[in-house]
């Protein structure tokens, strides 16, 4: 069973649903113990079972496999450090935090687009990894992406009262209101990387998800 050892609240806990939604944002909110102030420690072949899959690849596949060997290049000097922009916001301010994001973990191992997106902190965590669990969230941050919109701006409130109004209608079900441009976007709406993304949790398992056998 996986455990997880809360530094904040001082528990040890096993929660294989916690883990799973753990897996969902990603690792580098594991690695970084920056979320919840947690720290996730895998005993023996248990992870992996029921708990990390996405697109198709069980945990041993993600972490074990590529994401150790990601972190091994880095260290190594053979993989640079991710940097901006953004591929999903297109920010380009280090203070949003790059880091990697694999969309395919199938061996042999690449290290470019469309395998791997150097994505901001946020988009990466608290958006993409959560599309499953907040799917009217995630829409709506394309939305703001599509407005010109960087996700660390969703700090301002003005800009927040906006994304959230969006959010909440399309949520209704009733046409959402038009989010002003803040600058001018220069990728083709829907033909985005992201635009057409699974969202189905059954996706997270599925053989068929895996952009390569
Ligand atoms: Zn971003």
């Amino acid at each position: 069973m996986p455990i997880i050892h809360c530094y904040l609240s001082s528990v040890t806990m096993p929660d294989t649903e916690f883990m799973q939604s753990i897996a969902e944002i990603g690792f580098h909110a594991i690695e970084s113990r920056s979320l919840l102030g947690c720290d996730i420690k895998a005993e023996g072949e248990d992870m992996g079972k029921d708990t990390g899959w996405y697109n198709g690849y069980c945990w041993k596949e993600r972490y074990n496999g590529k994401y150790k060997e990601m972190q091994r290049l880095i260290a190594s000097g053979e993989l640079p450090q991710a940097k901006g922009p953004c591929a999903i916001c297109g920010d380009t301010d280090t203070k949003a935090g790059f880091e990697y994001h694999d969309e395919d973990y199938s061996k042999p191992y690449s290290w470019v687009e469309p395998a791997i997106y150097a994505l901001c902190h946020h988009c990466h965590i608290y958006k993409l990894h959560q599309r499953f669990a907040r799917p009217f969230a995630w829409q709506a941050h394309i939305a703001h992406v599509r407005r010109g919109g960087y996700a660390r701006e969703l700090k301002d409130p003005n800009i927040k009262k906006e994304v959230d109004a969006y959010r909440a209608a399309i949520k209704r079900g009733e046409t959402p209101p038009a989010l002003r441009q803040l600058r001018p976007y220069t990728k083709t709406i829907r033909k985005e990387w992201f635009a057409d993304l699974r969202m189905d949790k059954a996706s997270l398992k599925d053989p068929a998800a895996r952009p390569r056998p």
